[in-house]
């Protein structure tokens, strides 16, 4: 085990709270949760965190595209300004094709009096700037520690694969998809294959991006361009083309040429040819979510109670807005004194994140099939209702506001500050 004990809680083994997960998700509510009176442990399978070799050295394939209400989020945290610092992107405009006909929309921050839409961040840039900001915190941060059973009660028993317990009164479940957290506290989950793989990698093209995010849907899958600062004089996107399971091993296999070649067709040489491309992954998709968000002492946050497809980039946005809801929550819990693992409190946070969150995946559903249909008369709906809307200042407007994370029930950490944008 690595542990970094940076204070009181030096040695401990009895938390107020402890989070089990130390991705995005998880590692932002520790954030959340320091400095608030009550003792905070992070626990993740994974090895502790190096800064040896800096973040932004290479791109990562994996990005996210903040919403501004996930950016507000982290300038409280006190992370943005670290994000800022070593790498991000804002993105201006959004143009959306149909690839299988002529409609198209295109959204543009100008439109809103805005500076940008959102912002595209490497994963591991977020992630290095929170652990950044939890190494000068008062969590117990503790690694190499993979839980592997629990024994609720009114204090609950924490056991971890080799042999060390540690009790907690309320465990957050934030590890990830295959949540063991959601299986010990016996959650039951809805699940859904998307019948999509993403492939997703970064990549050289011929033109600049324009700071406009690219997303060409077809019946085969949506393809995303998203923006990256240049470097090196080179003119760089994300890549997340999701396909059929098929098609995307097929992708998977081709040569970085003939890959090259086949992503420009694809993109309809939206920004020219594609030059490049670093190495490719391969992600399953499937849209989940759990019945219930709680069970005893355990509660669950981001993909562990809720897995979206990328096509709208909500899926960590959904998961930092857990973390500001719960957090504020146990907070006020707290410091009135109240149990922090009563129903009462937990099933608020139910309360306010399980509607959005189902509204969410919903809505990500209708648009996979709207854009998976072949159909004629479906084409030319889709074709008319994309150009119809695009006409529309006032649908548009409320359209951007969603996508930016800005309507609905917004947590205080999720609320603009007087402060400056850091970019
Ligand atoms: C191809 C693709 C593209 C995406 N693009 C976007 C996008 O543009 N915008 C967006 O908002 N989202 C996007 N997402 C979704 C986003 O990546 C996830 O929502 C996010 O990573 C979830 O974070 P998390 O912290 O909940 O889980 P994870 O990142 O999975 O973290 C879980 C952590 O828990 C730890 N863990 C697991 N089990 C245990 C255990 N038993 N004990 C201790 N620790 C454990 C793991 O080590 C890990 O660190 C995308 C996803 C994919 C697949």
């Amino acid at each position: 085990m690595s542990e970094r004990l940076n204070n009181h809680h030096a040695g401990s083994t009895e938390f107020d709270i402890m989070i089990v997960g130390g991705g995005m998700v998880g590692s932002a509510l520790a954030c959340a949760l320091d400095g608030h009176g009550m003792k905070v442990a992070l626990l993740d399978a994974g090895s502790a965190p190096t800064d040896s070799v800096p973040v932004t050295t290479g791109f990562d394939p994996r990005v996210c595209a903040l919403t501004e209400a996930s950016r507000q989020l982290f300038v409280q945290l006190g992370a943005w300004k670290d994000m800022v610092a070593d790498r991000v992107c804002p993105y201006k405009r959004m143009y959306v094709w149909d690839g299988e006909g002529t409609g198209n929309i295109q959204f543009g921050a100008a439109e809103m009096h805005l500076s940008s839409l959102g912002h595209i961040v490497e994963n591991n840039v977020i992630q290095g700037a929170l652990n950044k900001r939890l190494s000068a915190g008062d969590v117990s941060c503790l690694y190499d520690s993979k839980v592997q059973s629990i024994e609720p009660g009114f204090v609950t028993q924490v056991g971890l694969t080799d042999g060390r317990v540690y009790k907690a009164k309320l465990v957050v479940g934030a590890d990830g998809a295959e949540s063991k957290m959601r299986q010990l506290a016996g959650i039951p989950l809805n699940r859904r294959d998307c019948l999509h793989h993403a492939v997703v990698t970064t990549i050289e093209t011929e033109r600049y991006h324009d700071d406009t995010a690219w997303q060409r849907f077809s019946n085969t899958g949506p393809l995303a361009f998203l923006p990256l600062p240049d470097q090196d004089g080179k003119h760089r996107c994300s890549v997340v083309w999701s396909q059929v399971p098929e098609e995307a091993t097929r992708i998977m296999q081709l040569d970085d040429a003939e890959f090259c070649r086949q992503l420009t067709r694809a993109s309809e040489g939206c920004l020219g040819k594609v030059v490049a491309a670093t190495e490719r992954f391969s992600y399953p998709l499937r849209h989940r979510h759990v019945r219930r968000y709680y069970s005893d002492s355990v509660v669950l946050v981001g993909d562990a109670a809720h897995t979206i497809h990328p096509l709208a980039g909500q899926g960590v946005n959904l998961g930092l807005l857990d973390v500001a809801v719960l957090a504020e929550e146990l907070i006020h819990a707290f410091e009135r004194g109240a149990n922090i693992a009563g129903a009462s409190v937990l099933s608020r946070y139910q309360r306010r994140r399980m509607g959005d969150n189902l509204a969410m995946l919903g809505a990500m559903e209708g648009f996979q099939h709207l854009f998976g249909a072949d159909a004629l008369p479906v084409r030319w709906l889709r074709n008319a209702g994309l150009k119809l809307t695009n006409r529309l200042p006032e649908v548009k407007h409320k359209l951007i506001r969603h996508a930016m994370g800005l309507e609905g029930d917004l947590p205080r950490l999720c609320r603009e500050q007087t402060e400056s944008p850091a970019a």
